[in-house]
């Protein structure tokens, strides 16, 4: 397997790697080593990496920023398909349609918005992840999801061969879409529909979202951001801090002080240390209140059972 990627990644001019450090690209900074490692830079070798896997069942992950994600310390017998920065142009098709390859930053389309005097993204422009990774598990923050801005979206599936989906086939609501449904799949575009505005009010807006992020959560330390999905009718975060569990440590896995939502790492906390972290709260949460939470952040390598509250 290793020599036929190998030899198809030359022949597209993309970046290939053996026995990457999961820990360097994940912002939870854990993981062990991924066989390999590829650097997506177009359609068609992703469509021929993929299609590559398919034909001899190999295993393969897709990965934006790696900002969801918590990876084993055993790290990933596959391929990872990285989704990054050679693979995130921007550019629009008029006044206030803007078509993201999935790699582009979604910091770097709200900036881009921003300067076209365009609203839409203010709420999202602090989240750090890919706008692909943001389609993949309609990512929010504030009241605004990616549900509210796109339209429509490119895919490629397990054969390399590239759809279309409208917005309704998006299938968008709380953390979830068509694609979490189908993780065969893989975006390759998204396209926005933003609207005009005044550009001290888009400013001013991102500001101030800005300044609530830094203020609430515990941007100093790695983490995957919010380490439960939000309850029905409830917040994570409250029922973990009224059942006294902030600053609650397994080893260097903390229920952060800062925001009771986030679980940081400290130093070397390992992977098995967030998930025992997370079963001791998810347990205590249940037997206190009666409420079930569920992982948010997406785990990669990690065999079945290790994680009894995802
Ligand atoms: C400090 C911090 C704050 C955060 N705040 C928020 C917040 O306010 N709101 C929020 O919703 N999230 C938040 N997050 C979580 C995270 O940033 C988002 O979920 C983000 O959208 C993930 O994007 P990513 O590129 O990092 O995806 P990754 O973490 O790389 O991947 C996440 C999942 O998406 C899949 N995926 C990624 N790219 C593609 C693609 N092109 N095609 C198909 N599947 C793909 C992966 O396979 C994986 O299953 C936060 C995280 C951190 C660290």
């Amino acid at each position: 397997m290793k020599t036929k990627l190998k030899q198809l990644c030359d022949s597209y001019q993309m970046k290939f790697l053996t026995d990457v450090p999961l820990s360097g690209h994940t912002t939870f900074h854990i993981g062990g080593n991924a066989d390999y490692w590829i650097e997506i830079n177009s359609v068609q070798g992703l469509g021929a990496v993929r299609q590559l896997c398919t034909e001899h069942q190999h295993p393969c992950f897709v990965m934006g920023r790696g900002s969801n994600i918590l990876a084993s310390d055993d790290g990933y017998r596959g391929v990872i398909l990285h989704i990054g920065s050679a693979f995130s142009d921007i550019s629009f098709t008029d006044e206030t349609t803007v078509v993201c390859q999935s790699g582009a930053m979604l910091s770097t389309v709200a900036k881009i918005a921003e300067e076209h005097h365009l609203s839409g993204m203010e709420a999202l422009s602090g989240i750090p992840g890919t706008i692909g990774g943001a389609l993949f598990m309609n990512a929010g923050a504030y009241k605004r999801e990616m549900k509210d801005i796109a339209c429509s979206c490119t895919y490629i599936d397990k054969n390399g061969t590239e759809h279309t989906l409208s917005q309704e086939e998006l299938d968008l609501y709380y953390r979830h879409s068509f694609f979490t449904e189908h993780p065969d799949c893989i975006i390759t575009s998204v396209t926005l529909k933003l609207c005009k505005d005044n550009p001290e009010e888009i400013t001013s807006r991102m500001q101030d979202f800005s300044e609530r992020r830094k203020s609430k959560q515990p941007l100093n330390f790695p983490s995957a951001g919010s380490t439960f999905k939000r309850p029905k009718d409830n917040f994570a975060s409250k029922l973990i801090d009224e059942c006294g569990l902030k600053g609650y440590q397994v080893g260097d896995a903390q229920v952060s002080e800062k925001h009771a939502g986030f679980v940081i790492n400290l130093n070397h906390a390992t992977c098995a240390q967030v998930l025992r972290l997370c079963r001791d709260v998810h347990d205590k949460v249940l037997a206190e209140t009666g409420v079930i939470l569920e992982l948010e952040p997406v785990l990669l390598g990690v065999q079945e059972g290790d994680a009894s509250c995802s």
